[in-house]
């Protein structure tokens, strides 16, 4: 039984209130458990304010870059610790780990790298350009750190990925985090925490650790402070509503949930790579992390005559998903990760069977103990139903929607369906059509973080549209929150300030740190 605690003002503490159990999902049992109060965020918030944002600040972005270098090899170097924990926190099997742990580490790496190629603690943004009668008055962007805190809200979803994201763009970027772990799963980002803190990389007051509530501390945010939450969109909608968070002006980045779809274009053949392709992304997507990812294709768009063929595929495929205990070797999908996903998921299973039919899965529990859920694909009635633009089920689970692929314009009638979801993180599209391809593109792509483009030619070159990479965006509009994180140096962007220098060229160059070649 492990009781897990904040680390904060530079020691731990074991908080207060009522303990609230955190839970093996293969097997029901207690494995730890969080007292959610007590923690004097004001003292938080000052510790990161006087010591860890000037310590950072101190540093040049290769310096930060270095110690996000040596925090990726701790993540590394304690994989397989990390794995036993979150297949028993998690529910994770072996790969679902793997996915979570690398992510992080592999992310980490990836700014130490982009941060090893940066100088100064100031970035230029674009060219100068002239503002007076002679380029000597000169107008010049630049980005600096903000002299705040990154508060940083997780999801339970993916405990090690979604606070090494988060931390590598604003530790690389000059500001202290504030990590809250979602609690379904802060066994893992527990120890993470633990491993930061033991390696001693990071300056005192660079990182605290909040296992629990943060019911107050939004409260006492400032105008150089930045939000970044993941979770549900309702959360996300409390949040950005926090009444000081908008009298302050203080920076909020929201990524929330999503529909996300994948289109399998019409001229797709059965048997062919493209096909392959499609039914093998979907797959991983639904089965993966027992479908609570964030990315996972929750509506597949299929041409009318190919439904039957594509559904049985995908039956044949999710049936033989072996379902058991996480840590197994042969284990391919295991529990959701708590009591509240079970019972949301089933629901949300019994809410879509109203508009389509079940044809593998249900809401049945897949085992007598544990919280299993089979992997469910379900064949829509009509393509119109609200239900299936409009509810995420964050589980195994999504629905076969059929379009007229012989139309016309089957591109512009897809499109229109996608676009339903609201604003999604990513939409995956599968052809070898490249007209079907550019104008299915176009159309969606104001709709969405990131489109993913399947192909005979791509085949087997990449991981699937499930997985998010540092060097593209991260993030969709509408519903899935508007926010944007990742894509290279984008991802400091919450983290800096850009300002408009204006005047002598010479005091510009000298501001940002290069040589006025003039
Ligand atoms: P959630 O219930 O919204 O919780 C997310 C985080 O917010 C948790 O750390 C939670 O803490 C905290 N929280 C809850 N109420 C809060 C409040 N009033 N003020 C401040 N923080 C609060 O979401 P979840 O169940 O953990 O995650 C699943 C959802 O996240 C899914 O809908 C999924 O689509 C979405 N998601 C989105 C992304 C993305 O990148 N867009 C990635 C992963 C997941 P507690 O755990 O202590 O309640």
């Amino acid at each position: 039984m492990i009781h897990l605690q904040s680390y904060v003002c530079g020691r731990w503490e074991a908080g207060t209130g009522e303990p609230v159990p955190l839970h093996d999902p293969a097997t029901e049992a207690v494995l730890g458990d969080v007292r959610p109060a007590g923690i004097d965020f004001a003292a938080v918030l000052a510790h990161a304010r006087e010591h860890g944002g000037p310590a950072l600040r101190a540093l040049d972005f290769p310096q930060r870059a270095a110690l996000l270098k040596q925090l990726a090899s701790v993540v590394h170097e304690h994989r397989d610790e990390l794995i036993e924990i979150a297949g028993r926190n998690g529910g994770n099997t072996r790969g679902d780990a793997k996915f979570d742990l690398d992510g992080a580490s592999g992310t980490l790496a990836y700014y130490a790298k982009l941060g090893s190629e940066l100088r100064g603690n100031q970035l230029a943004d674009g060219e100068s350009s002239q503002l007076g009668r002679t380029p000597r008055f000169s107008g010049q962007h630049i980005l600096t750190p903000r002299p705040g805190v990154a508060v940083h809200i997780n999801a339970f979803n993916f405990p090690a990925w979604g606070m090494g994201e988060k931390m590598a763009c604003a530790l690389l970027a000059g500001m202290p985090v504030i990590e809250k772990a979602g609690q379904a799963s802060a066994l893992l980002a527990f120890r993470i925490a633990e491993l930061v803190v033991e390696s001693g990389i990071l300056p005192a007051g660079a990182f605290q650790f909040l296992p629990g509530s943060v019911s107050g501390l939004l409260d006492l945010l400032g105008p150089m402070d930045t939000v970044a939450f993941t979770g549900s969109a309702a959360t996300g909608a409390k949040i950005r509503s926090n009444p000081n968070l908008i009298r302050r002006s203080v920076r909020v980045n929201v990524e929330a949930d999503s529909i996300n779809s994948a289109v399998l274009g019409p001229d797709v053949e059965e048997g062919s790579d493209t096909l392959e392709q499609f039914l093998g992304n979907v797959v991983v997507d639904m089965t993966q992390k027992a479908g609570q990812k964030c990315t996972a294709v929750r509506r597949i768009f299929v041409p009318a005559a190919l439904v039957d063929t594509v559904c049985e595929e995908l039956v044949a495929r999710l049936e033989s998903t072996a379902i058991g205990n996480p840590l197994d070797k042969e284990t391919r999908m295991g529990p959701v990760a708590s009591r509240a996903q079970f019972d949301d998921v089933r629901q949300g299973i019994e809410r879509l069977a109203a508009v389509a039919e079940i044809v593998t899965g249900g809401s049945q529990p897949a085992a007598e103990r544990g919280w299993f859920v089979r992997p469910t694909l379900l064949r829509a009635r009509e393509p119109d139903a609200a239900v299936l633009h409009e509810l995420e089920v964050f589980g195994p689970c999504a629905t076969v929607i059929a379009y007229d692929g012989g139309a016309a314009n089957a591109a512009d009638a897809v499109a229109a369906l996608v676009n339903r979801g609201d604003g999604s993180l990513v939409a995956s599209v599968y052809s070898d059509d490249r007209s079907f391809l550019e104008a299915t593109v176009r159309a969606i792509a104001p709709w969405h973080g990131r489109v993913w483009i399947g192909s005979e030619k791509t085949m087997g070159q990449a991981l699937g549209p499930g997985a998010v990479l540092p060097a593209s965006v991260h993030g969709g509009p509408g519903r899935a929150g508007g926010g944007e994180e990742l894509g290279g140096l984008r991802g400091l962007m919450p983290y800096l300030q850009r300002t408009a220098l204006q005047g002598d060229r010479t005091v510009l160059s000298r501001v940002i740190g290069v040589d006025d070649q003039a």
